[in-house]
């Protein structure tokens, strides 16, 4: 395949769908109000002293055809902090609600986001620019639609290493620190401090959530509620583009699916989101809108990162399939007026079900280098295997990489143990009981990998295709971010480059493959984060 030519800014193409072909608020005004009978306003970011670029990905800019030169260039930073508009470019803010937390919460939007276009490249692909953090819009409600740096090196960080682990998820062109001081009361507990500010442009094919559907619906626009049904179906699923009225239980059992196959790749990985509010779940199936999410050390599925949600743990690590079944479900009710019969939408909530069964006990399967999952003997296998997993703090990621290294000839308990010594933050525990169950359970598992023949080499292989060495440690995320905010931002680009190849060992990178260490175990920001971004 021959490459696209490369493209300066000023060559780069707009075809502007959402804002052509949907209704826009008439009201220009960029005041906050509820926005009725309209997918969007039209709004300008807000101007910005010193737009400086402090990380980019040169490999999201290919996907818009742009020329890595450009990311060196003046007008990068002013257009991506803000500053300065693109010939094509015709900016806006999308209207949705959501479920926050399990309540209908009314109108929410982009309330400091803002779509600046949809770039075609060569190929014809669309990809919505949006900058995330570029000041007030008609949905920003009582907030200052600004956001500080540590969550734009969070966001911009996780979207890339995510999309490498081979999770969908939007995309981060670029890291742009504004110059601008911005008030955050980062634990929500009176101590309101000044941070630099900070405006990330994520990139994705559409960035409508389940939310730009419910508002709709809860207000009772069927009218508006169909055509950005139609223009969703149209352009991300044309494959289902019809005059059928059947087409919207056949596009909802779709994004059923989608959804089903990112949560597998949550759970794969570690990743707990946070926030899997209905207006954080994308139409797409992509991960989207990264806030207080946080990667599992010690695998716990009962851990969740976001201190907002630490009563009740609504989304916890284990939780996720239930939620995300739970977000379909008020997606599914708001497409209610648009389908003849309630059945037609349970058939995509049951492909949800059972493709969580099916596809987790597979990933499972996969993680521990098995052809393929057996119910009969595996699922004891998998039920021991969590059962082992929490009996000690024992870190998920170093763990799959270290039963990888087992061989199948024949180990004393030592031997095996010390295979696995590296996963465990408190080796000291690794006596009687738990050791023994330990053991026994690694017994079990070399005996069903009889069954498939690989070797030792070939197993490993493919375990750690599945099973990153890499990923985004809470930790590291926040050195990355200490840094940056004295004036260093280094480490940003270094953990990008080691994100980039995740499931391969890289020589002289093992400091970013460790265990938490211990004094990030309550640090905020490591262990701790709230909504405040
Ligand atoms: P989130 O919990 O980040 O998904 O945000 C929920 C809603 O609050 C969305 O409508 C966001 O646009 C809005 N929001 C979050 N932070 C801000 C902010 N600093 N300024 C304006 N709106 C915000
Ligand atoms: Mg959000």
């Amino acid at each position: 395949m021959t490459k696209n030519p490369k493209r300066s800014l000023t060559e780069l193409e707009f075809d502007n769908r959402f804002v052509n072909e949907l209704p826009s608020d008439a009201d220009l005004s960029n005041s906050r109000r509820q926005v009725i009978g309209a997918c969007y306003s039209r709004v300008l970011p807000t101007q910005v002293i010193n737009p400086t670029l402090i990380a980019h990905a040169t490999e999201v800019g290919e996907l818009l055809d742009l020329s890595a030169d450009e990311f060196e260039s003046e007008a990068f930073a002013q257009v991506f902090g803000g500053n300065q508009l693109l010939d094509g470019m015709d900016p806006y803010a999308m209207c949705y609600g959501g479920h926050q937390f399990g309540n209908w919460a009314g109108q929410l939007g982009d309330g400091r986001a803002i779509n600046l276009g949809e770039v075609v490249n060569a190929d014809g692909d669309h990809w919505t620019l949006q900058l995330k953090g570029a000041g007030p819009t008609p949905y920003s409600r009582t907030a200052d639609g600004l956001a500080v740096l540590r969550s734009s090196i969070r966001e911009f960080l996780c979207s890339e290493a995510m999309y490498h682990l081979g999770v969908p998820t939007t995309r981060a062109l670029s890291l742009v620190l504004t110059g601008e001081q911005v008030m955050r009361d980062m634990l929500y507990d009176g101590n309101p401090k000044y941070e630099p500010g900070a405006v990330v442009c994520r990139v994705a094919p559409s960035f409508t959530r389940f939310g730009n559907f419910q508002i709709f619906a809860a207000r009772n626009d069927v009218e508006n509620l169909k055509r950005l049904c139609d223009f969703t179906i149209k352009d991300c699923y044309p494959h289902l583009h019809s005059d059928q009225p059947g087409k919207y239980s056949d596009w909802f059992e779709e994004v059923c699916l989608r959804t089903a196959e990112m949560i597998i790749h949550w759970m794969r990985v570690g990743f707990v989101h946070g926030v899997m509010n209905t207006d954080n779940m994308s139409i797409l199936g992509l991960t989207i809108d990264y806030g207080p999410y946080g990667w599992l050390e010690d695998y716990d599925p009962g851990w969740t990162p976001n201190t907002t949600d630490a009563a009740g743990k609504r989304y916890r690590f284990g939780n996720q399939p239930s939620v995300a079944h739970w977000n379909l479900y008020q997606l599914g009710n708001a497409m209610m007026p648009l389908v003849d019969d309630v059945e037609s939408l349970q058939r995509g909530l049951d492909v949800y079900l059972d493709t969580i069964e099916s596809g987790s006990s597979q990933m499972i399967a996969e993680k521990l280098g098995l052809a393929k999952y057996c119910a009969a003997t595996d699922e004891s296998l998998k039920t021991d295997l969590f059962e082992i997993l929490i009996l000690v703090e024992t870190d998920m990621t170093i763990f799959f990489r270290c039963l990888a290294e087992l061989s199948l000839e024949d180990q004393s308990d030592d031997e095996v143990m010390n295979v696995l010594q590296d996963a465990y933050y408190s080796p000291q525990y690794l006596v009687g009981e738990v050791r023994e169950r330990i053991v026994g359970w690694v017994g079990d598992y070399k005996r069903r990998l009889q069954q498939d023949g690989y070797s030792n080499e070939e197993r490993k292989a493919r375990m750690n295709r599945v099973n990153p060495k890499y990923v985004l440690r809470n930790y590291l995320a926040q050195l990355a971010i200490d840094r940056s905010e004295k004036g260093d931002h280094e480490m940003i680009g270094e953990l990008l480059e080691v994100l980039r190849n995740p499931y391969v060992e890289q020589q002289g990178k093992e400091a970013f493959a460790e265990k938490r260490p211990e004094w990030a175990r309550d640090r905020v920001g490591c262990s701790m984060l709230s909504c405040s971004s």
